[in-house]
C-alpha cells in the first residue's frame, strides 16, 4: 500500500523518537520505521545495559574489598549471573518499552514495523508499505564488526550484542579488542569472576588515548588479575579440541603464542547499517567504509535527506546522536543555525575509576606544536578519592599558553565521568582556564582539586 506523509525517520536510536516528536508536534505527519528493539544500540545491547551490568561488577569488587574498610561480610562474594542478566533485563527492557509506548501513541506518527530499503529518493519501502515524504531522516546506527580472523567462520564467538544473552559465567573469557567496548566488558567479567584475557594488536590499550592514560589502565586492569597481550599479529581463532572452548592464536612479541579460554568476544569496532538500506537507489553518497556523508547540518548529498547517529560517521555515542538530532531540528524548525563542528568531542570509558575525556589529548596538541601548558594530579593526592579508598589514576589538561583556553582534559579517576563538565563547560564558554582556577568548589569532592591542578601549570614539553 502507498502511504504519504511529511517526513519518515528510519530507525529509533538515539535521534529518530526526539525528531519524530519535533517534527509531528510542528504539525507534520511522520511515518517511523524500526526493524528490530525500540531505542537501538544504546537502550539494548549498549551504554544502558552495559552501564547496569558494570554496576553490579562494582558492587561485587567493592565487596570483596569490604575488610578494607573494616566491614566484615562474612563469606565468599559470589555472583548470581542469572540475577545479574534479570536486573540488566528489567531496566534496558523498561527503557526500550517505554520508548515504543511514546511513539505508538506519538501525536501524528505512525510506527511500522520492519526494514526500511529505498526505492528512490523519496520512497522507502516496509514489507508490504511503501511509504513517500519529501523529507526523510536516517538513524540506522550500526553493529558489532565481525573482522576476517582466520578460523573466525568455525569459531563460535560473541558480540556485544550476544553478551547481552549471557546469564552464566564464562570460565575463561577471551576478549579481542583492546578499546572502549571491550575493556568495560573486560573488567566488568573479572569482577563476576571470569578469567580474563585482552588480545590486542596494538602496542597499547585503548591507543587512540595519550600512552600515560593507556597503560594506567593497562595497570588497573592487570591488578585486578586481568591478561593482557598487546602486539598481536596474525590474530587466529579455532575451536578448542574438545569442542567446548576455543583457542586464540595471538602470535604476540612476548609468551604463549596461544591462549585457550572458555567463550570469545570480538570487540574490534562497529561499522554502520548502510549496506543494506538501498542507498544506491536514492543515490545518497557514503564513504569507503559505508559512512553516509553530510554536510555541518547532518544533510547528505541528496536535498531532502538527512543522516544522524553513528552511520555518517561524525560521532559515535549516545550524545553526539542525539546532539544531531538538535542541530537538525535547529536549522529545520527553530532558524537556529547550529552546527556539527560547534561540538566539543566529549566521551567516557566507564571503568572503574572511569576515565572522562575532553578535547584533544596531549599527544594531538603536541602536534600541531603550539605552545601549551600541562597540569597534573595524581588521584592519590585528591582527598575524597583518598578517603573513600579509590586513588587509581590521574588528572590531565592541558590549556594553550597564549589565549589560556583549555585544549583537552584526561580524568581518569573517581568520578571522572561527572568531574570532566567543569572543564567542558568552560571550554563551551571560549573562557580562560582561570575562571576554573579562581572558582571554589565543594570540600570534600574530586572537582575541588581542578583549581588546585590549574594553578600549578607547567610548559607542555614538545620532544
Ligand atoms: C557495548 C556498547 C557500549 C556503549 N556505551 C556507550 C556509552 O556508555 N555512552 C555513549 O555515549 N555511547 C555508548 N555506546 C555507543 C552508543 O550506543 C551509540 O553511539 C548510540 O546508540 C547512537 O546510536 P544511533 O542513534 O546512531 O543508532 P542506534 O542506537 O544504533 O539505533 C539504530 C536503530 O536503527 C534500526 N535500524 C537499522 N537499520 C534499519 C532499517 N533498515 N530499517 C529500520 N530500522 C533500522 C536499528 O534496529 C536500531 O534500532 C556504546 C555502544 C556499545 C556497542
Amino acid at each position: 500500500m502507498l502511504s504519504h506523509f511529511d517526513a519518515i525517520v528510519i530507525g529509533t536510536g538515539q535521534a529518530g523518537p526526539s525528531l519524530a516528536a519535533r517534527l509531528s508536534g510542528a504539525g507534520m505527519s511522520v511515518a517511523i520505521i524500526e526493524r528490530h528493539r525500540f531505542g537501538g544500540t544504546c537502550v539494548n545491547t549498549g551504554c544502558i545495559p552495559t552501564k547496569t551490568m558494570i554496576a553490579s561488577a562494582y558492587v561485587a569488587q567493592t565487596a570483596r574489598r569490604a575488610s578494607t574498610y573494616g566491614v566484615n561480610l562474612g563469606g565468599a562474594v559470589t555472583v548470581d549471573m542469572k540475577a545479574v542478566k534479570a536486573r540488566k533485563d528489567a531496566i534496558s527492557q523498561g527503557s526500550s518499552r517505554d520508548l515504543e509506548d511514546w511513539l505508538r501513541h506519538m501525536k501524528n506518527a505512525t510506527v511500522f514495523l520492519g526494514a526500511a530499503r529505498f526505492e528512490d529518493a523519496t520512497t522507502v519501502r516496509v514489507n508490504a508499505d511503501t511509504l513517500r515524504a519529501d523529507k526523510i531522516f536516517i538513524n540506522v546506527g550500526g553493529r558489532a564488526y565481525v573482522p576476517p580472523l582466520s578460523g573466525i567462520a568455525q569459531t563460535p564467538f560473541l558480540t556485544n550484542s550476544t553478551m547481552m544473552e549471557v546469564d552464566f559465567l564464562p570460565r575463561h573469557l577471551i576478549i579481542v579488542g583492546g578499546s572502549y567496548v571491550g575493556l568495560e566488558f573486560a573488567q566488568m567479567f573479572r569482577r563476576f569472576g571470569s578469567e580474563v584475557t585482552v588480545v590486542e594488536k596494538d602496542s597499547r590499550l585503548i591507543s587512540r588515548e595519550d600512552e600515560d592514560v593507556s597503560d594506567a589502565i593497562r595497570e588497573i586492569l592487570q591488578s585486578e588479575g586481568i591478561q593482557v597481550r598487546l602486539n598481536a599479529n596474525c590474530i587466529s581463532t579455532k575451536r578448542a579440541k574438545d569442542g567446548r572452548g576455543v583457542i586464540v592464536g595471538v602470535d604476540c612479541r612476548e609468551g604463549e603464542p596461544q591462549v585457550e579460554g572458555s567463550h570469545l568476544l570480538l570487540a574490534v569496532g562497529r561499522i554502520p547499517n548502510t549496506d543494506d538500506l538501498g542507498l544506491d537507489r536514492a543515490a545518497v553518497e557514503t564513504d569507503t567504509r559505508g559512512y553516509i556523508k553530510v554536510d555541518e547540518q547532518c544533510r547528505t548529498n541528496v536535498p531532502g535527506i538527512w543522516a544522524l547517529g553513528d552511520c555518517n560517521g561524525r560521532g559515535a555515542f549516545t550524545h553526539t546522536s542525539y546532539n544531531d538530532f538538535e542541530i537538525v531540528v535547529a536549522n529545520l524548525l527553530d532558524n537556529d543555525p547550529r552546527k556539527l563542528s560547534d561540538r566539543i568531542p566529549c566521551y567516557a570509558l566507564y571503568t572503574d575509576p572511569p576515565l572522562g575525556r575532553v578535547g584533544m589529548t596531549e599527544m594531538e596538541v603536541k602536534k600541531t606544536g603550539r605552545r601549551a601548558l600541562l597540569g597534573l594530579r595524581p588521584m592519590s593526592r585528591v582527598g575524597r578519592a583518598v578517603e573513600r579508598g579509590e586513588s587509581q589514576g590521574f588528572m590531565k589538561v592541558v590549556v594553550a599558553a597564549d589565549s589560556g583556553e583549555i585544549l583537552g582534559a584526561a580524568l581518569l579517576g573517581l568520578n571522572a565521568d561527572e568531574v570532566v563538565h567543569s572543564l567542558l563547560d568552560v571550554m563551551y564558554a571560549h573562557a580562560p582556564y582561570t575562571l576554573v582556577r579562581r572558582a571554589v568548589h565543594i570540600h570534600p569532592t574530586v572537582s575541588e582539586l581542578l583549581p588546585t591542578m590549574l594553578g600549578e601549570l607547567k610548559a607542555l614539553q614538545v620532544e
